[in-house]
């Protein structure tokens, strides 16, 4: 059993950013599954940024200093 698709609260916004509509928890879990979802109020399409996690290795070396 991977769970490899772990969703992380903080990348998604609880609100749309076009109009500032509240996204309920539901939204926002299919937000974070669908990483898009279209607002209700506004009809704007939220889309999620994807991030890639970046190893901590080099980058965490090169700002010492
Ligand atoms: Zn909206």
């Amino acid at each position: 059993m991977a769970e490899e698709n772990k969703i992380t609260r903080e990348e998604v916004p609880d609100a749309c950013p076009h109009c500032g509509n509240k996204l309920s928890p539901w939204q926002q879990v299919l937000l974070a599954t669908d990483r898009a979802l279209v607002c209700k109020k506004c009809w704007y399409r939220i889309i999620l940024d994807v991030i890639p996690t970046t190893k901590k290795t080099d980058s965490d070396k090169k700002n010492k200093g």
